[in-house]
């Protein structure tokens, strides 16, 4: 498959003349860069071009260090390709990154003006019906689209809002304010507007009793048609543990970070929140959610609460001070937690990431000194499995599964957060290299964002992309990759032993290997915004 790719991979989109440049290679030759004028301004000598177990190549990263803003070629023997070197490369794409939420809302109307030829009317506006009592009756609007679905789920959503909340407050200078999206030019950065649109449904989606539905979704997936011709019931399903402490978690993150911006909101999130925590400690015995029968939506479910609930306890004792919730967040802690799980599943990765930049040692450095020493170490052996892979990829060859691009831009953020926490940039190579990925760098020759690179993403498993009659995808999401783990049928079918790393199919069918998903974008945009606060004037 791979023989009829170019010899040399590259970030499709560009690179930035204040990083340097990486590609691969798949040939032992001598890498030359010319410049327009013909100029060799670089050769790098490739010895040798070990086997890449994940994708079954012989393939070599090559740096070619930092190149002067300009169009380049780069050569490996006869072959080549153009590369270009930019000041600020990445802002457009980390900006369609946060856009491709906006794409995402439901309930409103995307116009013209903010949605172009994507526009639609609004969508899913009817009452909803509680799935246990059908005499129940609420109309809950907003929210985004999980994915290539129309369903809306708490604990998702409560991620990818966090991961952008976390994008502002860590790497803002890489989050620009042109979206153009509805709220525009009201004074708050667009990253928190259309983060918001998000936090004002999860408030939405809480009981009297401080406990949070599951999700809003229908009983089944709708066919592929446009989001405001999918009009069969939503129910509001059952509350669940995890849906309540990832919202309480996320409730209590934002309450901090619109304070200067809208007093009132925070104190309604903040609130929320605790009530969600009280709930939460009046019902203490785990109940994994399991979709009722008779319902085929995304179920969403998770072994464990104990991750959601550390999470929760770090993130309301950073907004309240109260010694209450720090002493929860230390007896949940173990050592043998996930610190870089930043997914919906676990969000231990979270927790950390309030307790090292938020809470650091305002509860005495016993938390604080044990989760830093174990982070470091983790962040060491992610740069090392990149390392060790021939494209740079943190992945190992075994954990290629359904979305392999949220544990890549994961590991991406852990190594970014290593940096930002330590002031030491030794491990930026390798977060630069699973951005590379992301956007062409990698063994199927292939850019994930929608909208971005010569050789790009096109079929992706979306609603909307697939029934607009529009031939390219709605721009700014990115596909969730390859997978070998959880394949359909058909696709094993056809893809047989092919390597892990090269395990997909650009087809709209293929939801376990090209779908997209909120909570995919959110890790893109918070590695998007950092290289681009490297980048800002
Ligand atoms: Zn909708």
């Amino acid at each position: 498959m791979s023989d009829s790719l170019p010899v040399i991979r590259i970030n499709q989109s560009g690179y930035a003349e204040q990083l340097p440049v990486q590609v691969a290679v798949l040939s032992a030759e001598s890498v030359n860069v010319s410049d327009q004028d013909g100029n060799t301004v670089k050769t790098v000598k490739v010895a040798d071009l070990p086997f890449d177990e994940a994708s079954g190549d012989n393939v070599k990263v090559v740096n070619l260090g930092k190149l002067p803003a300009g169009e380049y070629t780069v050569w490996c023997g006869t072959e080549s390709r153009k590369i270009s070197v930019k000041k600020n490369p990445w802002q457009d794409i980390t900006n369609a990154l946060i856009k491709g939420l906006y794409f995402q809302r439901c309930g409103c109307e995307l116009c013209e003006k903010h949605a172009g030829i994507y526009r639609h009317s609004a969508c899913h506006t009817a009452p909803a019906l509680e799935w246990d009592n059908k005499d129940v009756k609420k109309t809950i609007i907003g929210g985004w689209h999980d994915a290539g679905d129309y369903g809306k789920y708490v604990g998702p959503g409560a991620v990818t809002v966090a991961h952008m909340l976390y994008a502002y407050l860590l790497c803002g200078e890489g989050c620009s304010d042109e979206l153009n999206i509805p709220e525009s030019g009201n004074g708050v950065p667009d990253i928190l507007n259309e983060a918001r649109y998000e936090l004002d449904w999860i408030l939405k989606m809480q009981k009297e009793d401080g406990s949070f539905y599951h999700k809003l979704t229908k009983d089944h997936f709708a066919p592929f048609i446009m989001p405001q011709d999918d009009k069969d019931t939503e129910y509001m399903m059952p509350v669940s543990h995890t849906a309540t402490a990832a919202a309480c978690a996320c409730l209590a993150l934002a309450s901090r970070v619109y304070k200067e911006f809208d007093n009132a909101f925070c104190e309604s999130m903040l609130n929320a929140a605790i009530k969600a925590y009280e709930w939460l400690e009046a019902n203490p015995d785990f109940v994994p959610f399991v979709n009722p029968d008779g319902v085929r939506t995304g179920q969403y479910g998770d072994k464990s609460v104990t991750d959601e609930l550390f999470w929760a306890s770090c993130e309301l004792y950073a907004s309240t001070g109260e010694k209450r919730f720090f002493e929860s967040a230390e007896k949940l802690y173990s050592d043998d937690m996930n610190l870089y799980a930043y997914g919906w599943a676990d969000v231990s990765g979270l927790g950390a990431v309030c307790t090292l930049f938020e809470i650091r040692e305002a509860g005495g450095d016993g938390l604080f000194i044990r989760i830093r020493e174990k982070f470091i170490e983790t962040c060491k052996k992610i740069a090392e499995i990149s390392d060790m892979s021939g494209y740079g990829t943190a992945l190992p060859a075994d954990s290629y599964m359904w979305g392999s691009i949220l544990p890549i831009m994961g590991n991406a953020m852990a190594l970014i957060m290593y940096e930002l926490l330590t002031g030491d940039e030794s491990l930026r190579p390798a977060a630069l290299l699973q951005w590379n990925y992301a956007l062409g760098l990698n063994a199927l020759d292939i850019s994930f964002v929608t909208g971005f690179g010569k050789r790009r993403v096109m079929n992706i498993h979306h609603r909307p992309s697939g029934s607009d009659g529009i031939k390219d995808p709605v721009p700014g999401l990115i596909s969730g990759g390859p997978n070998k783990r959880m394949t359909y049928p058909q696709t094993k079918e056809r893809l047989g032993d092919t390597p892990a790393a090269k395990y997909f199919l650009d087809e709209l069918p293929s939801a376990d290997t090209n779908e997209i998903a909120i909570y995919w974008n959110s890790p893109a945009i918070f590695v998007g915004a950092f290289f681009s606060s490297l980048c800002a004037e």
